[in-house]
């Protein structure tokens, strides 16, 4: 009877992710990926994120831990070291405290995946005799670079204006994640990158968002040292096979999006012709930088539909936005899947996070990246380079990204020879990443690979 239970569920995942946008997506389209192949799952979000949003997970459940900062968040912490400690602290307490409620339920859990930020989680799940499993949401070049430095390979600063290692491109020191590029900027947040090494050898497995062809040099080399298995992209699965029911969209927004607007703004423009302009969950400019965006995106002379959160609106010129009421839309948030698979946007200016870059790639939509700081840089330069998928704007000798510059590179992509070109390989690229997850794709190996190991350890 036991055997028939556990067999029917195969074993209870529960999934950790670092509580950001760019972190929560890719983590909980998985678990519902995991959900339509025969495992249970819950998404273990943090209290202040639960009683802030309106989680809608589909087939997944939802339960609580607390990160130490229940009321405000990450926004009550006094520094990101500040957080990330109390988090450690508060959160491997409070994360035993949700396994030892589930020990004595029907589901007791199984396996911890955990995002590979918060390493001390596989700690805990072995304390309590469970799988760990290590979910990277970053790209597998950039978790190599990681490695790399986190073992000895590679000595900070770097003097020289090139880096060479194994399995990728050759390197200029821009390229670089910023944390490397500009050595000391954002100490806590570089350990913590570092420290997604610390115990990756003891986790039973290593998944990471993205998709063999995709990065298969590099996914190779490391995979030598450091075994890992790509299974993205986790795309709502409409998008890419339709092989998990009612997955359309990312079930869990940190901010408030009116889809309507820009979807009918959207509908009434031609094939190709708008400009999608949104930087991530975290970025923001001065205002200085908020003005070269608006003039450059004015001299295009393309529509443009601009996500800048309310908090930022005021600084862009007003004049501006006046002068082109007809020919942009600014929003607070945008469902940017539905924006992307729209017919009539043609180009992404992007600041090139990961998730954001994976979808452009995933919906065939060439770029213009203009990285901020993190694993940004290295995704600007494969989308470039590597991918030959868009371009990657350039800095003045100020530091800003001027309008001219910024105006160019749209021209080039939306309306040049190059652009029709990017277009073409971000097309190939698109059919890629969907073999990749359809049935018998590589990451849908891997994933079915996971599947069955669960279900077997338990049945037997
Ligand atoms: N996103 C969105 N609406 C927006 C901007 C971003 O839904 O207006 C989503 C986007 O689809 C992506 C995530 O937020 O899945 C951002 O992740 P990314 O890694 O691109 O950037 P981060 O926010 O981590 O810098």
């Amino acid at each position: 009877m036991e055997v028939i239970k556990t067999k029917k569920y195969g074993g209870h995942i529960l999934a950790l992710p670092y509580p950001s946008q760019g972190h929560i997506n890719p983590m909980l389209q998985f678990c519902k990926r995991l959900v339509s192949k025969g495992l249970k799952t819950t998404l273990a979000i943090t209290n202040f994120i639960s009683s802030s949003t309106r989680p809608n997970s589909g087939i997944v459940g939802i339960d609580t831990i607390s990160d130490g900062f229940d009321k405000g968040g990450y926004a009550d912490a006094d520094s990101v070291a500040a957080y990330l400690e109390r988090f450690e602290q508060i959160g491997s307490k409070s994360l035993a405290d949700l396994i030892k409620k589930y020990e004595r339920s029907e589901f007791p859990i199984t396996c911890i995946m955990y995002d590979a930020f918060m390493p001390w989680a596989l700690d805990v799940a072995k304390k309590y005799g469970l799988i760990g499993a290590c979910f990277f949401t970053q790209a597998c070049a950039v978790n190599y670079i990681y490695y790399y430095i986190h073992h000895g390979k590679l000595t900070l600063p770097i003097s020289s204006t090139n880096v060479k290692i194994s399995g990728l491109p050759e390197l200029e020191l821009r390229d670089m994640p910023s944390f490397i590029y500009v050595h000391g900027t954002y100490p806590a947040y570089f350990e913590m990158v570092l420290n997604q090494f610390t115990n990756v050898d003891k986790a039973d497995y290593v998944f990471v968002n993205s998709f063999y062809k995709l990065e298969a040099e590099v996914a190779d080399t490391m995979s030598k040292i450091s075994p890992l298995s790509t299974i993205g992209p986790t795309l709502p699965s409409f998008y890419m096979d339709n092989r998990v029911e009612n997955d359309i969209e990312y079930g869990l927004n940190l901010f408030h999006v009116d889809s309507s607007t820009c979807i009918n703004w959207l509908n009434s423009k031609p094939e190709g012709s708008v400009v999608y302009a949104a930087f991530g969950s975290m970025s923001t400019f001065d205002d200085k930088q908020m003005e070269e965006i608006a003039a450059g995106l004015k001299a295009s002379s393309s529509y443009f539909l601009w996500v800048v959160k309310t908090s930022e609106q005021s600084k862009i010129p007003k004049k501006i936005i006046d002068e082109n009421s007809e020919k942009g839309l600014v929003i607070n948030w945008s469902p940017q899947l539905q924006v992307l698979s729209n017919k009539a946007i043609g180009c992404f200016f992007s600041h090139g996070g990961w998730n954001s870059t994976v979808e452009a790639l995933s919906f065939g939509v060439p770029m213009v990246v203009m990285p901020q700081w993190t694993d940004q840089t290295t995704n600007a330069k494969f989308v470039q380079d590597v991918w030959s998928v868009g371009v990657r704007v350039k800095v003045n000798e100020n530091g800003i990204v001027g309008r001219e510059e910024i105006e160019e590179c749209v021209r080039t992509v939306l309306q040049g020879e190059e652009g029709k070109e990017m277009k073409k390989n971000a097309l190939k690229w698109k059919d890629l990443a969907k073999e990749a997850v359809q049935e018998g794709g590589t990451s849908d190996k891997n994933v079915e690979e996971f599947v069955s190991k669960c279900i077997k350890q338990f049945v037997d």
